[in-house]
């Protein structure tokens, strides 16, 4: 007899919300966090009375109303809309690309005046077929906000020149001829006020956990005590590299905490020039509208990752496609093992893609049953 039904590895959003969902089904589960804490990357962590996000900047934002719902009863969220500053050379603008921006860019006042500009910009660099991340913004936005908004962050971000960069990367740009700072389209966002942790917790409330626990360090006996596995960390690594590690992008964090009310006025300031080595900087107590004396920063260095690293970004190029095709391939072949998440999809998923992603899971493993 095995002593659970599921062992789930990680403790992230999906392995939380899987966790949740089979133990609310009188499934007995026990999760697996190698970590020392529960949460994963949106773990948030009270310091002198602010949320800080520990692993970078979480804004939950969705358009689909069940996944919104969902994490309501969790949570109350607040009425915070992401809205980024961009300095470039000492100059500040407004993101995403909007009539803000483009009034301080080209100092014009109408979407008839910003629009000539752009379509004459786009039309002197326009490219049949964009091979590369370079032309693809010059197709969607023309030089001057590339240049000045875009070439420098993504270089930063991606440890490589734009023009060798695929063009897929900023195929979501938004770009509005309306004076609108919110930075995403979707019809609900906000941020759980008192941090994305509560949440976790709620999720795990009845649910046994293991902190400080690398399943694969003892995977033979996890193996043996769960009918089936969720594994939600790399799924490169379940399989110790058969095939080579998949890439990533990593981001370092340096905190400091400030002694003064207000440092930068915003919750999110991109740095886009490419001689300041960070990509943005961060000041928590924004995200909740914090009333407090002290503030926290935390600076984002982007950094190249090496195997044992943390991984953030899957490098979802056709290279590592290809050599997660392969993984994958193993994963399909596996019976008691389901890999979840960003790390066991190898995918850049939102927190609302996990969830939707982790219940659709549910739905298709309990109706098995
Ligand atoms: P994770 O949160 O990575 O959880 C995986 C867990 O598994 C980790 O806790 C890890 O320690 C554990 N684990 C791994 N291997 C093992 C092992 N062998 N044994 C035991 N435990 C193990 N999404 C948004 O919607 N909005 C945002 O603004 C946003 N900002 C982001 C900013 C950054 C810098 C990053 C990196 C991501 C951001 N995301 C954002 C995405 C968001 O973080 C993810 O969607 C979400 O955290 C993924 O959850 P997960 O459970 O798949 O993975
Ligand atoms: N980007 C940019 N300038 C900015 C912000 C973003 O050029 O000021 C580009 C950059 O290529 C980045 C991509 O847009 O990799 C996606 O950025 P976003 O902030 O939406 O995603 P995140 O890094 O938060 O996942």
């Amino acid at each position: 007899m095995k002593k659970y039904a599921y062992i789930i590895v990680g403790s992230g959003l999906f392995g939380a919300v899987t966790a949740y969902e089979l133990s609310k089904r009188g499934y007995k589960c026990l999760v697996l966090e190698k970590r020392n804490h529960i949460g994963g990357n949106v773990y948030t962590e009270k310091i002198e009375e602010i949320n800080v996000h520990k692993y970078g900047a979480h804004i939950f934002h969705t358009s689909d109303k069940e996944i919104w719902d969902y994490v309501n009863q969790f949570a109350d969220f607040n009425n915070y809309v992401n809205s980024p500053i961009a300095i470039y050379k000492d100059e500040l603008y407004n993101l995403p690309f909007n009539m803000n921006t483009f009034s301080k860019l080209f100092h014009i006042k109408t979407p008839k005046e910003a629009k000539e500009i752009i379509e004459k910009e786009k039309k002197e660099s326009f490219v049949e077929n964009p091979k590369n991340l370079e032309e693809q913004a010059k197709n969607l936005v023309g030089k001057t906000i590339y240049e000045k908004l875009i070439k420098g962050y993504t270089e930063k971000q991606w440890g490589k020149k734009c023009d060798e960069l695929p063009a897929f990367i900023i195929k979501r740009l938004p770009v509005r001829f309306i004076y609108d700072n919110n930075y995403f389209n979707d019809r609900y966002q906000g941020i759980p006020i008192g941090g994305y942790t509560p949440i976790i917790e709620k999720m795990l409330e009845n649910v046994d956990v293991l902190l400080n626990t690398d399943f694969l360090k003892e995977k033979e006996k996890y193996m043996q005590m769960g009918e089936k596995i969720i594994f939600t960390g790399p799924i490169d690594a379940f399989y110790n590299y058969c095939f080579g590690p998949l890439e990533y992008r990593s981001v370092r964090f340096e905190n400091e905490i400030l002694d003064m009310e207000n440092y930068q006025g915003n919750a999110v300031v991109n740095y886009t020039d490419f001689d300041i080595p960070y990509t943005r900087i961060i000041e928590h107590k924004h995200f909740e509208f914090t009333n407090c004396p002290k503030t926290i920063i935390s600076k984002e260095y982007s950094s190249k990752w090496k195997l044992g690293d943390e991984p953030y970004y899957p490098v979802n190029d056709e290279k590592n496609s290809a050599l997660y095709k392969k993984y994958h391939d193993l994963a399909e072949k596996e019976t008691r093992v389901y890999f979840g998440g960003r790390l066991g999809q190898y995918k850049y998923f939102d927190m609302h893609n996990v969830i939707r992603s982790a219940l659709d899971y549910i739905k298709t493993e309990v109706s098995q049953k």
